[in-house]
Formats: C-alpha cells, structure tokens, sequence
C-alpha cells in the first residue's frame, strides 16, 4: 500500500536528536515507508514562534530546511529512491518512486512578516503551509485566541494570495474559526486542512466542526485524518485504530463521497498517539482495518493516497 501523509513533525526530531530520515527509532522513517509498500510523506518545519517573540522564525526555519536537504542528500548517497515533491509532474511521477517528500512548514510566523521570505522559502522547496499555529501571529488567529474572534489579517489575505500564486498549499490546521472562514472566502485554490479530526466526535478546538467539513468538500480541499489521542476521542487513553476509522467514517457520511479525506498522522509530534499505533508501519493494521469495515479498494485507494494527489495536481 502506498500511503500519502500529509503532516509529521520529524524534522524537528531529526534535528534536535541528530538522527536520520531513512532509520530511526521515532515514528517515521523512509526505510519503514518503503517496507509498507511506499508513501509521500509531508516533512513539516515546526517554528515555535511563540518562544521567539515574534521574530527569528526565520533563522530557525533554514536551520531545519538545512537539515532536510542533507537528509535527502543522505538518501541520495545510499542510492534509496526517495522524491522531493515540487511540481505538478512530480505530483503525477509520485507512484513511480519508492518514496516521496513535500516540504511543508507548520506556522506562518516562519516567513517573518515577509513575503519575500515566503517566496525563497518557496524557491528552497517549501510546498504548503499551515497559517498559523495555536496561537497568534502576524496573518491570524490560531485556535487558542478563538476568543479574540480574529481572523485573517490584511498581511494574512497577501500571504494567502502570494501561496496561490506560487503554488503552494495553504494549510487550515490551528486556524482560529473566523480566520478559517476567512481562508475558504480568500483562497482561489483548494485548502487543506493537514491535521485534524471531526469536532462532533471528539470536541477538541483543533478540530473541524461539520460546516467546516462541508466548506472544505465544497472547496474541493482535503482533511488529513490525525492521529493525536486527544482529537481523536475525548479521553486520549481509549484512542485506537477504531477511532481513526470512526473520524474518516464521519466525515465520509458527511459528505457523501470519499474525495476529500485523507491521512495527516502528526508522526513524532503526537504526545499521545493511538495506543495500538506506534509508527508508520502501522498503517498496515490500519488500512486492514477499514478492509474489515468493507471499505471497497477504490475508497482505499483514495484515502491512501488517490486524494492527496489529486489535490497536489490542482495546486502545486
Ligand atoms: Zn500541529
């Protein structure tokens, strides 16, 4: 099985434990990827920004992007055939490689105020971005301010505009709710929401209530099911396979279709992951899993990966 990810927090784990993309003993690595039968994983840059106040986003952004393409380079030397997915013909080459990567960064802080900033990072191979973390920065709101009921700022519209432009996936994940709707109004392209589950069944602010759901259907974005405990069940003790199958389940009966739904794991960001999913090679028991529940092929193919692709094709 090939399966498309579209959010893990590796990066930062490979950088501050020295270790390596291709074998590790944290969540993801290529070499189990490719044992399970392949997959794209989005490499998120997370920047903390709330512990730069508020700038130096920057500095540590290319300190990570620095660490990514040695990785790659490292992969390039042992000969593993992993792609670094920049372009629309990459998007569609995807299946004809053992492995793929998208560089993503998570939180808009990274950029510094600058879209000058955005366009290098841009040119450096970063392909999505998630607006905002949890908390506020110069382009909105995320989650933790709902309060304030912010949403996009003017910055936040042309950080929004510069992404379609260039091509790059605007990511709703942490978004506060009125930013989010900001987004759907402002954005000429598909969104993404890379990490997160469906708030009427666990109420967790991360995650997406129906109508939220439905905008990004009518969008024609996705939703990268994760697997943090606690957005996927109330209390994170009793998180399990079957709870992620129960989010993509809903959100599937939601919609009516099975277009817009796909995998955001969250891999080696996830204080509290399902206790019977350890790492990636535990898709296996999980794509098992919706076989179980009669899920014909096609639907699987879809959530594993057709959806994720289809998205990258009318973005990138
Ligand atoms: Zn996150």
């Amino acid at each position: 099985m090939f399966i498309c990810d579209c959010h893990c927090d590796t990066l930062t784990e490979l950088y501050k434990k020295g270790t390596s993309l291709y074998d590790n003993d944290q969540h993801f690595d290529i070499k189990r990827q490719i044992e399970l039968g392949g997959g794209l994983q989005f490499c998120a840059i997370f920047v903390p920004t709330h512990e730069f106040r508020y700038y130096g986003g920057l500095r540590y952004t290319l300190s990570l992007l620095d660490k990514y393409k040695q990785e790659l380079k490292a992969l390039q030397e042992k000969g593993i055939d992993v792609l670094p997915v920049l372009t629309k013909a990459d998007a569609a080459d995807v299946l004809n490689h053992k492995a793929a990567t998208l560089l993503a960064i998570e939180e808009g802080g990274a950029i510094d105020g600058s879209l000058e900033a955005l366009r290098m990072l841009y040119e450096l191979g970063v392909r999505a971005m998630t607006l905002t973390w949890s908390n506020r920065n110069d382009i909105a709101d995320g989650v933790n301010e709902e309060c304030s009921g912010g949403g996009l700022t003017t910055f936040g519209r042309q950080v929004v505009a510069e992404m379609n432009r260039l091509g790059m996936l605007v990511d709703v994940s942490h978004i506060a709710t009125a930013g989010f709707w900001d987004v759907i109004e402002t954005s000429t392209k598909p969104i993404i929401a890379t990490h997160s589950n469906a708030k009427t069944l666990c109420s967790h602010p991360r995650n997406l209530n129906d109508d939220q759901i439905k905008a990004i259907n009518a969008n024609d974005g996705l939703i990268g099911i994760t697997f943090a405990g606690q957005f996927l069940e109330e209390d994170y003790n009793n998180a399990c396979i079957d709870s992620v199958y129960r989010h993509i389940d809903y959100m599937l009966n939601l919609l009516g279709n099975d277009d817009h739904v796909g995998f955001g794991s969250d891999f080696d960001g996830i204080s509290h992951p399902p206790y019977n999913i350890h790492g990636v090679q535990d898709y296996k028991p999980l794509i098992e899993y919706l076989q179980s529940k009669n899920y014909s092929d096609s639907t699987i193919e879809k959530i594993t990966h057709k959806n994720v692709l289809n998205l990258l094709s009318k973005v990138l």
